[in-house]
């Protein structure tokens, strides 16, 4: 099992003794300021996931909640008050926006220097020119997990199911500078099992439960499951979780649900060298990255 945690953890500290060297040095603390819009329980949840690790870093960080009814041009005006603001370093606005507000015009407004997700055209761009500056937290995170367990890149087919501008395509960007020979694939890809079977390196980015499974992966292959879903289904749980099902069937009827990802986890477990679990894997990576972003901003800012 790929672990998030371990690799996570790791980044956290070399971020916590970055953040105190640059208060020992410099006397002052980055800052993040994080904006929420509107009631969605899971922003909220990650929202207040990347608040606490701002804390437990040593961060500091500024929560802006606006209602559902938010317009854009308020959102905007939000958006300039922060980005003028010398106080704070990085700006996440959580996505994604309820669907009166205008998304492209909120990101493009986010100064490129405070950007620390990485969605702002001018950070896409560098990316895509191979000179990176904010590269989006999922995407940074899986090649630190990739790096960090030492799988090697370099030469490998990498496969990643999912063209979105926060996972797919700047992964698959990163994964071509490191020369991993890629595959971006979609829903519109012919014999996707076909093609994703090919790859030392599978990457799912889909959004769909379990679909991923043994057909698709090529034996001894590294498979990164970056879906996060929802399941309620008991008898579903059985036939996905193998030794698990018993833990996974007690959180259904406490909770209601327990998260599932992209990968259909007990078929991957019987062909794949490796693979990250859900939850536990990619997301606690995305969470360390975005620390480190926002660490980079400070600095960069202020040109050290
Ligand atoms: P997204 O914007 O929802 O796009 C999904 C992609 O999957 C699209 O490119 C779509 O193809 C493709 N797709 C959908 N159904 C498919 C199928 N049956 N076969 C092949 N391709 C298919 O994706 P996203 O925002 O990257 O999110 C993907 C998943 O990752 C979600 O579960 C999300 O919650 C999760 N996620 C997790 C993290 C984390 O930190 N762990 C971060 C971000 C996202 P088309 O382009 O052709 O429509």
């Amino acid at each position: 099992m790929l672990e998030g945690r371990p690799v996570a953890d790791q980044i956290k500290r070399e971020v916590s003794r970055e953040v105190a060297a640059l208060h020992d040095q410099h006397g002052f603390k980055p800052c993040l300021a994080a904006v929420l819009v509107g009631e969605d329980d899971a922003s909220a949840v990650y929202v207040r996931n990347k608040i606490r690790t701002c804390a437990e870093v040593g961060l500091l960080s500024e929560q802006f909640n606006r209602p559902a009814t938010t317009t854009t041009e308020e959102l905007l005006a939000l958006l300039r008050d922060l980005n003028s603001n010398e106080d704070i370093d990085g700006i996440l606005v959580q996505l994604p926006l309820p669907g009166q507000i205008d998304e492209p015009r909120i990101i493009e407004a986010i100064a490129p220097e405070k950007d620390v997700d990485g969605f702002h055209p001018i950070n896409v761009g560098l990316l895509a020119m191979g000179r990176p500056r904010f590269v989006p937290c999922t995407p940074a995170g899986i090649i630190e997990l990739l790096d960090r367990n030492q799988i090697k890149i370099e030469g490998a087919g990498a496969c990643i199911i999912g063209r979105s501008q926060i996972v797919g395509k700047p992964l698959g960007s990163l994964l071509l500078q490191r020369s991993a020979t890629v595959t971006i694939c979609h829903s519109r890809t012919r014999d996707l099992p076909g093609v994703a079977r090919q790859a030392d390196i599978l990457v799912a980015a889909i959004g769909r439960p379990a679909l991923i499974g043994s057909a698709y992966i090529k034996p001894g292959a590294t498979v990164i499951d970056v879906g996060v879903n929802k399941l309620s289904d008991a008898a579903k749980a059985r036939e996905l979780f193998g030794d698990e099902a018993a833990k996974r069937i007690e959180a259904i009827s406490t909770k209601g649900y327990t998260l599932v990802g992209d990968v259909h986890p007990a078929e991957a477990d019987s062909v794949a060298a490796r693979r990250t679990p859900v939850p536990g894997g990619v997301g606690l990576l995305t969470v360390a990255m975005l620390m480190r972003n926002t660490v980079k901003a400070a600095k960069l800012r202020r040109g050290l």
